[in-house]
This record gives structure tokens, C-alpha cells and sequence, in this order.
């Protein structure tokens, strides 16, 4: 069977896509792996209309059922490869079954970098609240207390900084090496920020503080949180294998959701280069699908005014 659209990722951004693109009546396969970040969030209290929170598991359930009620179809597979053969797609899952359709929509999200623990520790601590990874997030949650940032770079002293707008008790140390600049170094004193300069050696979370244990103290370190800024990889291999020309960091262009130089590929969520968050990635899911549906349709001619739209170049309009 050939699918109008093919998404991969069942993530915000993929299922926001699913949505839209079923009610605009084509035929919708999501392909994901199951393991969308969205999933670890323990409770998410940013997103819109969802005063109280919302666990990022019943987030996606909900976005998933939302999706299939108009006839998009949600299938757990790993896609592997991805190569254009004339007019059509081709992904291939782990399985070694192909997959075709005429346009797709990658959403396929990032990785972060993480501290050092076994997965279901590392997952304990995220759902305790005493490891975090989101700032503008979560931050509002750790009013007042201590605070600290793994990364001593430009990337740890920023996010050090803007958590200071919840807490005077803010420390910054390295997982290895200090590398700041001494204008870095002045705007964290002035912000009243701790630098350290031992390393962590070792991430003992409990259920109410994380321990670090640092070179060269006895003791370990105390905080209730611990926020790392390690980066990101973005899963951006099948874009790669598409030929799609990435950002510096590895991400697809901010304007991907608009449409990319690849004729019927769109992009969308944490994959575009941006803002990392839900209501972003939904955003870019509306954008996507509705340009993929207006490509679709401008190759069948439906409109003149379609064809002329998507003769040129991808635009934000
Ligand atoms: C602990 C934590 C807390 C967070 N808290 C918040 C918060 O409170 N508010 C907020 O706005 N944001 C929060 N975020 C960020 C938020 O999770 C992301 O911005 C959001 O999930 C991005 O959506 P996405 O659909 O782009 O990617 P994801 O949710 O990561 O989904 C990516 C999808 O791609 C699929 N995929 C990738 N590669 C393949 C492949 N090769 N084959 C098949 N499937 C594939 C995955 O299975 C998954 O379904 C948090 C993130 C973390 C880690």
C-alpha cells in the first residue's frame, strides 16, 4: 500500500502531525520506536489547557487515541533506512519491511546526553524530580532551592544563569573540565552563581536530593536537583540518509517544517532547530502536515494556486 503520508515519530510533533493529516483525509501511517522523550516526563505543567499537569505517558495516549479516532494509523517499528525512489519514499523498519508513501514527515525528536547512571536509576530520578533537563520546563517547580548545573561551558553557564531567575542558591560544576571565558565568569559572580571547579566523580540520586560526590572532597555535595547540560544528539540519521542538509549542530533547518530543499519531506519538533518543548513541536505538527497535505495536493494539480505556492522556495509564511 502506498500512504499519502508517512511519520515517523510518535512523539508531540508526530502525533500533532497524525491529527491534522488524517482530518485533512489522507491516508496516515506513523511509524516510532517508542521512545519518545515526552514519555520520561513525569508531570508536564506547561502545556496548555492542562492546569494541574500532565504526566507525559497519558499525554501521548491521549495524543495517540485523538489521532486514530480519524483514522491515522500508530505502529511500533524502528525505522532503519530511507531513500527516495522516484516519486515515492521508501522506509524500511527493523523488521526489514518497507513502507511506502508520496510525502513524510520526519519527527523523530532528540537524545540527551546524560549523567553517568543504570536506566531505570537515571528514570527514578527524573520521575522524583531530583534530575531535571529542562529549565524552562521545570525550573518554576524549584523556587528557592539548591540548584545544581552539570557543564562547565557557555551551554552550563547560560542555563545557570536562567535558573537563577527561581533560586539564589545556584552552583555550576564540571563533568570534566572548566572551560569558561572570564566575561562567562564574570556574569555568573555577578548572578551570584557557585562555580566549582572539582569534577563529578559520582551521581548518588535518593528519593528527596541528589548526592555528588566531586573530586577531592571528602563529603558528598547536597542539592534537590541537578540540572545537566550536556547537549543533545538530534536523531536526525534518516533526514541525513534523505539528503537533507542539517544544521551545524545536526538538526534540520528551523524553516523544515515549512517544507526542506527534498520535495515532499517535511520536519517537525526537537529534530527543527529551535526551542525544545511541547507546544513548539505541536505547532510545528500542524505546520508540517498542513504543508505536506497542500504539497500533495499541488502534485495532483488541485489548485492553481497550490502549484504555483509550492514551486517556490519554503518559506515562513
Ligand atoms: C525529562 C524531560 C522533561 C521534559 N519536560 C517538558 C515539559 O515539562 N514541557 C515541555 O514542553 N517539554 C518538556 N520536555 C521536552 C519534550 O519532551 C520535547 O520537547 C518533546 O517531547 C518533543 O517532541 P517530539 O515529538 O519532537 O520528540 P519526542 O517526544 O522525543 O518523540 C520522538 C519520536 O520519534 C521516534 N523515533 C525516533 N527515531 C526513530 C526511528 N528511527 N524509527 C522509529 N521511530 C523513531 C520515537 O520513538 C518517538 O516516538 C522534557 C524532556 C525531558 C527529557
Amino acid at each position: 500500500m502506498i500512504h499519502d503520508i508517512i511519520i515517523v515519530g510518535a512523539g508531540p510533533a508526530g502525533l500533532t502531525a497524525a491529527l491534522y493529516a488524517a482530518r485533512f483525509r489522507r491516508s496516515v501511517l506513523v511509524l516510532h520506536d517508542g521512545s519518545a522523550r515526552a514519555a520520561q516526563i513525569p508531570l508536564t505543567r506547561n502545556v496548555p489547557a492542562q492546569e494541574g499537569g500532565i504526566a507525559g505517558p497519558d499525554l501521548l495516549a491521549r495524543m495517540t487515541r485523538h489521532a486514530e479516532e480519524f483514522g491515522a494509523r500508530v505502529l511500533e517499528a524502528r525505522v532503519t533506512g530511507a531513500a527516495r525512489e522516484g516519486d515515492l519514499f521508501r522506509l524500511t523498519d527493523a523488521q526489514g519491511t518497507a513502507h511506502s508513501a508520496r510525502a513524510v514527515i520526519l519527527a523523530t525528536g532528540v537524545r540527551q546526553n546524560q549523567p553517568p547512571l543504570p536506566e531505570d536509576v537515571h528514570q527514578a530520578a527524573v520521575d522524583t524530580g531530583v534530575l531535571r533537563y529542562c529549565p524552562i520546563c521545570d525550573g518554576f517547580e524549584h523556587r528557592d532551592e539548591r540548584i545544581a548545573v552539570l557543564g562547565c561551558d557557555i551551554s552550563g553557564a547560560a542555563e545557570a544563569l536562567f535558573l537563577a531567575t527561581y533560586s539564589d542558591d545556584v552552583t555550576l560544576l564540571p563533568r570534566r573540565d572548566v572551560a569558561l571565558t572570564p566575561e562567562e565568569r564574570r556574569d555568573l559572580e555577578q548572578a551570584g552563581i557557585h562555580v566549582l571547579a572539582a569534577p563529578v566523580e559520582r551521581f548518588e540520586p535518593t528519593d528527596r536530593a541528589m548526592l555528588l560526590h566531586c573530586a577531592g572532597h571528602a563529603e558528598p555535595l547536597v542539592f534537590d536537583v541537578l540540572y545537566p547540560a550536556l547537549g543533545s544528539r538530534p536523531r536526525s540519521e534518516l533526514a541525513d540518509a534523505l539528503g537533507l542538509t542539517l544544521t551545524e549542530d545536526g538538526k534540520a533547518p528551523d524553516s523544515a517544517p515549512f517544507g526542506t530543499q527534498v520535495p515532499g519531506l517535511f520536519c517537525a519538533g526537537d529534530l527543527v532547530q529551535g526551542l525544545d518543548q511541547i507546544s513548539v513541536a505541536m505547532g510545528h505538527g500542524a505546520v508540517a502536515a498542513t504543508r505536506a497535505h497542500n504539497w500533495l495536493r499541488a502534485r495532483d494539480g488541485e489548485t492553481v494556486e497550490a502549484v504555483l505556492d509550492h514551486d517556490e522556495e519554503p518559506d515562513r509564511s
